[in-house]
């Protein structure tokens, strides 16, 4: 089916080129973007809501939410008092550029610092897709099993950092830290990798610093891709 083939590639190419542009928009108006993408009930909004209340106070800050149905992630999320949009996808599995340049109308994006985006839950197809973020996390929890990496290389090979999530339940589930290390380095050798508990808190401390150190490096972009 080369057709089909030729098609995504169209979209893809179309979509690189908006997110560059998205990107250096984000780059003239000063504001750091760093998505987050895992399987669904990784604990993605769970860690981001956490996150949005304790940077709020330091940082100017807003999140957009992808889902294909319901606005319960932005509810939740508002909670932190920060500017929150859902986009709702429908059938779409992932966000794209484009959808993201839609959501983003009419925000005043100079007045911000970070802009975090929560990808659909999916581990597939948000790798073909940048989004014109700085930086791209990839979480994986405890309760998903080491060989998540090993089954989605790509996804890791797009992201910038990892983030072990649900570590407070590592014990519970018998969770193999030595090799889903060594699956995630395999894949991707000297991916930096850090573990926290949204729930707890443990972790999130570091969590919070590396944030802080990466988005520092605004302009002179972490991303390569
Ligand atoms: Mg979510
Ligand atoms: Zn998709």
């Amino acid at each position: 089916m080369p057709r089909i083939v030729e098609v995504r590639e169209g979209v893809l190419k179309k979509n690189d080129q908006l997110a560059r542009d998205l990107r250096a928009r984000f780059d003239r108006l000063g504001v750091f973007v760093i998505s987050l993408v895992s399987s669904p009930g990784a604990g993605k909004t769970a860690l981001l809501q956490r996150t949005l209340k304790e940077l709020k106070a330091s940082r100017r800050l807003a999140a957009l939410v992808g889902d294909l149905a319901t606005d319960n992630d932005a509810r939740r999320l508002a909670e932190a008092g920060v500017p929150v949009r859902q986009i709702t996808t429908g059938t779409v599995c992932h966000l794209d550029a484009e959808m993201t340049e839609r959501a983003l109308a009419g925000w005043n994006l100079e007045s911000l610092d970070l802009l975090f985006i929560e990808n659909v839950g999916n581990l597939v197809c948000p790798s073909s897709y940048d989004l014109g973020e700085h930086l791209r996390i990839v979480l994986l929890s405890v309760t998903e099993g080491e060989d998540k990496p090993l089954k989605y290389p790509t996804i890791f090979n797009t992201a910038d950092l990892a983030v072990i999530t649900k570590i407070d339940l590592a014990e519970a589930v018998g969770f193999d830290r030595d090799e889903a290390y060594r699956n995630v380095r395999s894949v991707r050798p000297g991916l930096e990798v850090l573990e926290v508990s949204a729930r707890t808190g443990l972790g999130m401390d570091h969590w919070f610093a590396r944030l802080g150190e990466l988005s520092a490096r605004r302009g002179s972009a972490v991303r390569t891709g």
